[in-house]
């Protein structure tokens, strides 16, 4: 088939990758001509590509799958791959920037696509299908258009069903820095880097590759104090004031690579294909990754769900070769019973601690959300064990019910997840900080 792909952010390089691997010929259509390996740090509409990001196990067992030498192109970039006791890979760490610069790179390079710069405007359609897209006025035809262009885009808004969802009830505020040469990094408590958990908010610091590494503060958003936040003094004197990433940033051994980053409107979405009649919305086109699902990115799950649908996606046209509906239809029900579960679980996760940021206990007269059956793992192997294939996410969130009345147990015995050592008030931290 002649297929166009509109976005080449990690879901549309991965798909116009396998796709024309299959013998089919891509365009991936996209406004930019590809992100920018270093400043300016600014790429319109794709607010997180400036963001911190870290990806997780199971985008490393699909890149080796289905993109290797992409993989092994980032590994030689300065990518690295930590793995867990049993041997598999737990995270990817690497810029988000480094990620798909270098994944254009190797997209570029095979034959059979066609990287287009233009704005896609609408698509076009013959009154019953979608035959192709406009793309600064022109037309660019195909038997089918896969729209991969995220959680934002606006070309296809009036034919794609409504998307559910709300705010996810956090803003991010981040800053990236290279560590001098010779200087270690300090102390990690997890794979991705030093994660720590205030009563009210989370500051982290993700390992990325060569060197590199970002400090995100995450928060509610609700007092207007915390958006100082953005200059980067007061960034750079709250960060200080957090015991343990003081050494962070350390000027001897470390240096700021970028502005202080804010990222706020930041939702859990979930839109599929079909309208309320269960038709196809939109015949001849098949949106895919954060077009279909967007969450929250504390758990920092968007890519895994986005190649996970492009992976899937690409099998079942396979499968269904030209007849493009039933391949939609299958997706669409594929989504349903694979996708749409994390969606569900962020909105309910989401909820309860932005409750809980606000100075309410753990609710023990409503099923436990995720991330609390996890936290009690620390102190009952049983739930750690029960939790750990959700955890990683290879299991779907409803495998946790089997562990919920332990967990349960954890916080009817008084148990708290232990809470980080700095700072309580993010707000008065800011004030106090402006005012040095
Ligand atoms: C602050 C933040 C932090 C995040 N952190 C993580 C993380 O740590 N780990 C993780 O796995 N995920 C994270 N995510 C989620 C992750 O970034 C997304 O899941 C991922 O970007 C989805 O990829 P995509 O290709 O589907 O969409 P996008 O990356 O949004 O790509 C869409 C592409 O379409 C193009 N486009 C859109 N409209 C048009 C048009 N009309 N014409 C032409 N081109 C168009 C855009 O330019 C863009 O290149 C984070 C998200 C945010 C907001």
């Amino acid at each position: 088939m002649q297929i166009a792909i509109v976005g080449a952010g990690p879901t549309g390089l991965y798909l116009a990758t396998t796709l024309a691997r299959r013998g089919h010929r891509v365009a991936v259509v996209d406004r930019d001509p590809g992100p920018p390996r270093s400043g300016p740090w600014r790429r319109r509409g794709v607010m997180q590509f400036e963001h911190a990001h870290t990806f997780r196990g199971p985008v490393v067992d699909l890149l080796r799958e289905d993109m290797p030498d992409f993989l092994d192109r980032l590994v030689s970039a300065g990518a690295s791959i930590p793995t867990m006791p049993d041997g598999r890979p737990a995270a990817l760490l690497c810029r988000r920037s480094t990620f798909e610069a270098t994944m254009r790179e190797v997209a570029a390079e095979r034959p059979g696509i066609d990287l287009v710069t233009g704005h896609v405007d609408r698509t076009i359609d013959d009154g019953a299908r979608v035959r192709g897209v406009q793309v600064d006025g022109r037309r660019v035809t195909a038997d089918l258009v896969l729209d991969a262009s995220g959680r934002a885009s606006r070309f296809s808004a009036g034919i794609r069903p409504r998307a559910i969802g709300e705010p996810c009830g956090v803003a991010y505020v981040t800053r990236q820095y290279r560590r001098r040469r010779g200087a270690d990094h300090p102390p990690t408590n997890s794979p991705i880097g030093l994660s720590l958990a205030f009563a009210r908010y989370f500051a982290v610091a993700f390992l990325h590759d060569a060197r590199t590494f970002s400090i995100t503060i995450a928060h509610d958003g609700r007092d207007p104090r915390v958006r100082a936040l953005r200059h980067a003094h007061v960034f750079e004197s709250v960060v200080r004031r957090i015991p343990r990433l003081r050494e962070w940033i350390d000027g001897a051994a470390s240096e700021p690579m970028t502005p202080v980053l804010p990222g706020g409107r930041l939702h859990n979405g979930y839109r599929g294909q079909c309208d309320e009649h269960g038709a196809l919305a939109a015949p001849g086109m098949i949106s895919v990754g954060d077009a279909v699902c967007t969450t929250t990115p504390l758990a920092g799950r968007g890519v895994t769900l986005a190649l996970a649908q492009a992976s899937r996606l690409t099998a079942i046209i396979d499968h269904h070769g030209a007849d493009v509906d039933s391949a939609a239809m299958e997706f669409d029900s594929w989504c349903t019973s694979a996708i749409r579960p994390w969606f569900d679980d962020h909105r309910h996760a989401d909820a309860d601690r932005l409750r809980r940021w606000a100075g309410g206990d753990v609710d023990l007269t409503r099923p436990l959300p995720s991330d609390l059956i996890v936290a009690a793992g620390a102190v009952d192997d049983r739930v750690r064990r029960g939790a750990e294939p959700y955890a990683r996410m290879d299991a779907l969130p409803d495998t946790l019910a089997a562990v919920e009345p332990l967990a349960r147990s954890v916080y009817a015995s008084g148990w708290r997840p232990p809470v980080a050592d700095g700072p309580v008030d993010l707000g008065e931290l800011c004030d106090a900080s402006v005012a040095a």
